[in-house]
């Protein structure tokens, strides 16, 4: 039985079912049920969004009327703060949120975070004088104009749904762009929920839209593909990453990536807490679905044995306190698909086989429901060369590597193809600080500050991704530079 609405799509400022009647089942994380019903976005559609798109972006005055823009976005914001129980619902019940994470990961921080673009967004120089000079016997005076990229191709994972949005769509909105939303197949209802709040805020024709399919890749490919698409703003897994950079690559479009990682935390030998430093690394919130987590833990070696018997401890204390859909203690529910079941459990077995030892969980645990339910795990006496140390697993699964010293845990830290986010913990701020200035990777957390907020700047180094989202910087990407130079 259907427990959302109906996901549909919003092309041209038409809130629609797909044009041949096709719809898809959204399966639930919690009960692999259905629990909801999207429309399932053809070929035409897509093309339909794009040209509304194009056309919104050419021939409306969006990309030149600030105060429209910042009224219509405002109030959009307002229409989501009426809407938080369904944002909940829809985290809950399509991204398989526990309801003790839903608030913090999935709606307050999405919407905090808009708050943040709305505060910063005043702070956009739209020019810049770069004054005059003289050459080839005359004086020339410069100015730089700044200027919405255009159309915005906007694809978002299903891990945190909202925040992924809101991030990309918001922060375009408010540079000029006109927009196409594409979430992922497993989370409709998370995009539908911006075409149905935009139709009742009175956004024009075409501004917004926001398209979705069963078929993970099709409108994507299409967004990635299209000349009239200008910029795309992707999210999701490092291996898509790479493919929409290289059929991007054809038209030469702008691409933005935030991509996966293996983030480490590396505790010190000093940490004066070190045993809640060392405990909190279980990888439990929203079942370690989280790009930036810290799925290695580096631990001194002189300390392995005491680390492996605090985290002993803390996975036993953690116990079965998860996986209960109304328990508001809960901050770990299922995984999201059988699929990323499935890819878990195997990476469990892999690691097995690589010689690694199982400190904690490992099994699927059916006794919860007829979800995706995977047990908190924990891997000691892990290698960094070893698989589980180098993939992104994107589940409850913790891996355990002991370093010599600071050096040999940053060299740990750093051989990877990732670089997202990182964290150090020490009694020593310089050295934290020093540590963590070494670590190649978009953000670090020093003593468990947190890096992630609405004003501050998020990506990632190396494979992790390229650009900045959030802050002031997650509007500038959406704009381009232009330069005027005149006689004087
Ligand atoms: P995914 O790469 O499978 O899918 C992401 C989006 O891309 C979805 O909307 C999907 O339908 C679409 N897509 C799939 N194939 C495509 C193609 N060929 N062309 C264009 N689009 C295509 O990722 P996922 O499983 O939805 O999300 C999990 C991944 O997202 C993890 O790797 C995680 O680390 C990453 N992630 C990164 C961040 C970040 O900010 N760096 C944040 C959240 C999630």
């Amino acid at each position: 039985m259907a427990i959302l609405p109906d996901a549909k799509l919003y092309i041209d400022g038409v809130l629609r079912t797909a044009e041949d009647g096709r719809t898809f089942e959204v399966i639930g994380p919690w009960t692999g049920e259905p629990v909801g019903r999207a429309a399932d976005a053809s070929a035409a559609d897509v093309d339909a969004a794009i040209a509304a798109a194009r056309r919104a972006f050419d021939t409306t005055d969006w990309s030149t009327n600030v105060a429209l823009r910042v009224a219509l976005v405002t109030k959009l914001r307002a229409l989501f703060e009426e809407n938080r129980d369904r944002l909940s619902d829809l985290a809950r019940h399509e991204a398989g949120a526990a309801i003790g994470a839903v608030g913090r990961a999935h709606v307050d921080m999405a919407l905090e975070g808009w708050d943040d673009y709305l505060r910063l967004f005043p702070q956009i120089a739209w020019e810049k004088d770069f004054g005059a000079r003289t050459g080839y016997g005359f004086e020339t005076q410069r100015r730089a104009f700044y200027e919405p990229i255009g159309v915005v191709g906007a694809i978002t994972p299903w891990n945190v749904p909202l925040y992924v949005n809101v991030g990309k769509v918001v922060a375009a909105l408010l540079a000029g762009c006109t927009v196409i939303l594409k979430p992922a197949p497993n989370t409709p209802g998370m995009g539908a929920i911006f075409g149905e709040l935009a139709a009742a805020a009175g956004f024009p024709a075409g501004v917004l839209n926001v398209v979705f399919g069963s078929d993970p890749a099709l409108a994507g490919e299409m967004l990635v593909t299209d000349p009239r698409v200008d910029l795309i703003s992707f999210t999701g897994s490092t291996g898509v990453g790479k493919r929409i950079m290289e059929q991007g690559g054809a038209s030469l479009k702008r691409i933005f990536l935030e991509l996966g990682g293996k983030s480490a935390k590396i505790v010190l030998d000093d940490a004066p807490n070190f045993a809640m430093d060392v405990a909190q690394s279980m990888l439990v919130f929203h079942a370690g679905q989280g790009c930036a987590v810290h799925s290695r833990l580096l631990v001194p070696r002189s300390r392995y044995e005491e680390a492996k018997a605090v985290l002993k401890h803390a996975y036993g204390s953690f116990g079965d306190n998860w996986g209960d859909f109304d328990n508001p203690q809960h901050i770990m529910g299922p995984v999201v698909s059988k699929k990323q079941m499935e890819r878990v459990l195997s990476y469990v077995q892999l690691g097995q086989e690589e010689g690694a030892t199982l400190l904690a969980g490992g099994k699927a645990r059916p006794d919860k429901g007829h979800g995706y339910f995977v047990e908190p795990t924990c891997f000691v006496d892990v290698t960094n060369d070893m698989r589980i140390a180098q993939e992104e697993i994107f589940g409850p699964v913790l891996v355990v590597i002991p370093y010599e010293d600071d050096e040999d845990a940053i060299r740990i830290a750093n051989e990877s193809a990732y670089g997202l986010s990182g964290g150090v913990a020490s009694g020593d701020f310089d050295r934290a600080i020093n540590v963590a200035r070494r670590i190649r990777a978009g953000s670090v957390s020093v003593n468990g500050g947190m890096c992630i907020a609405g004003d501050l700047p998020f990506g990632g180094y190396k494979a992790s991704g390229m650009g900045r989202e959030w802050g002031l910087e997650g509007i500038e990407e959406f704009l381009e530079t232009k330069l005027v130079a005149w006689r004087a």
